[in-house]
């Protein structure tokens, strides 16, 4: 037990990731003065650490994607706030069509990055090939490129975070496990950790793949589960010699960006894989899962389609990190309806270091106002219901939100996992009238 450990304070963060950081950061911005942080393990040591970082600005709606345009606004001045150095770089990124409808999809892109002032804009193939000198192109239908995007040290982001938040009076304690949450009257009193009892008046679930768990232990609901997630680093490459704007390529399932000398390649795979945490032992951090060669080739095969190069470059190591997906690609956001004072910062859907910044502002806002400063409806955690938090459920729609990240999104797109939850006393006789159901 340490001596110093506090007996009480207005605001108990839970989790000392991107959501963790970024919250404290903007709750001490905004001139709260009690707010503690609480990290089972060292800080970014669950998903944050190994990130890829990428951060893509254009998002499907205007608040998602003033969301990312904060966290650059925020990535891109915290190194001379703080003095900590955040690893942002302005790299830009590209996306290319190989089919009309990616090349429709990207086109609605533009559209709506000047709806959203982002400034992406419809470049040649010819065009995208000089940026992207390694890449075939012979099977290219256009292409979209976007400059002010870019990526982050995803623990520098955290340690500079942390340092502003630190000068401004935020307790940080690691090593410090959330065991237990105390409710009284309907709202939240006090977290139990191994230290012992903090009395609180505001809970914030920043607990990452963790953060069911974490909202179990009131009973409330936090539909999300954990997925593997892969990327893969190469050996040094000589033909990459500057920092290239990711490219994506979305109809390969695929993203690249140099990194270290190599290239890294990631993906949204077609067929996602479910993570049970029961997998994971009670010390998981700073690691990674079992790395998966069979369920990752077709997508090294996509990777050597569009860079021919790959072929004979060797593979330095391949990553498959815990992350959470929820059951419709949105993180989750805001004050639980079930318990006050129990806030939820998590199930990011591996945009979490893109939107960590803004989404830990508009998390701090919202404990600090009651409400939201923007329409989040969203990502507002309000939107779900219980039947929608069964493990069963979410073990088959998680994989197949990830899945989705990178389709061709039209209207009306509907799931075709965990459909049939709750079914009307008339359903049978509307599906055999030819009813669709939504
Ligand atoms: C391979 C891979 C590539 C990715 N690439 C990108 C990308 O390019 N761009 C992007 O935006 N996102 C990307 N992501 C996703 C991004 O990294 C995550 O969304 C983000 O890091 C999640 O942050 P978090 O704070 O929600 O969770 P975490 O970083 O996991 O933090 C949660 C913390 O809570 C702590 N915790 C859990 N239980 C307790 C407890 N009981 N008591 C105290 N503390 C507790 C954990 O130890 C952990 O440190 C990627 C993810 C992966 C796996």
């Amino acid at each position: 037990m340490r001596n110093d450990f506090p007996k009480q304070a207005q605001i108990v963060i839970i989790g000392g990731g991107i959501m963790g950081c970024s919250t404290a950061y903007h709750l001490m911005k905004n001139g709260c003065k009690d707010v503690v942080l609480l990290e089972r393990a060292k800080l970014t040591s669950g998903t944050t650490w190994h990130s890829a970082a990428q951060v893509r600005q254009l998002r499907s709606t205007e608040s998602l994607t003033k969301l990312v345009q904060n966290s650059v606004e925020l990535y891109s001045s915290l190194e001379e706030e703080t003095g900590q150095a955040t690893g942002w770089q302005q790299s830009g990124s590209l996306s290319i069509a190989t089919n009309p409808d990616r090349l429709t999809h990207i086109r609605r892109q533009v559209s709506l990055s000047k709806a959203f002032r982002i400034g992406a804009e419809e470049i040649s193939v010819k065009e995208a090939s000089e940026k992207w000198p390694l890449m075939r192109t012979d099977d290219l239908v256009g292409a979209v490129y976007s400059p002010s995007d870019g990526r982050v040290g995803p623990s520098d982001i955290c340690a500079a975070l942390i340092k502003g938040a630190k000068s401004k009076g935020l307790l940080v304690y690691e090593d410090t496990s959330v065991t237990g949450i105390s409710t009284k009257n309907g709202r939240v009193s006090a977290v139990q950790t191994e230290q012992g009892e903090i009395a609180c008046e505001t809970v914030v679930n920043c607990a990452g793949i963790w953060g069911r768990s974490i909202a179990a232990m009131v009973g409330v609901t936090a539909p999300l589960h954990a997925c593997e997630h892969f990327y893969l680093l190469t050996e040094l490459m000589d033909s990459v010699t500057s920092p290239l704007p990711t490219l994506s390529d979305h109809d390969g399932h695929l993203y690249l960006r140099d990194e270290g000398g190599g290239l890294l390649v990631g993906c949204f795979e077609p067929k996602g894989k479910a993570l049970d945490l029961e997998q994971l032992p009670e010390n998981f951090a700073f690691d990674l899962l079992p790395e998966d060669w069979d369920h990752i080739e077709p997508i090294i095969i996509n990777a050597i389609h569009r860079i021919p190069e790959l072929e004979q470059t060797g593979v330095k190591m391949l990553i498959n990190g815990p992350e959470s997906f929820t059951p419709d690609d949105r993180f989750l956001l805001g004050e639980s309806p079930e318990l006050r004072g129990f806030f939820l910062g998590c199930g990011m859907c591996s945009v979490g270091i893109a939107s960590g910044g803004g989404a830990g502002q508009a998390l701090a806002e919202w404990i600090i106002d009651g409400e939201p400063s923007m329409d989040l409806w969203s990502v507002d955690i309000r939107r779900f219901v219980p039947a929608q938090n069964t493990l069963r459920t979410l073990r088959e729609r998680s994989p197949e939100t990830l899945s989705l990240h990178y389709a061709v999104s039209f209207p009306g797109r509907q799931h075709k996992s965990s459909r049939n939850l709750r079914l009307s006393p008339l359903h049978s006789r509307l599906e055999s009238a030819g009813a669709e159901f939504t």
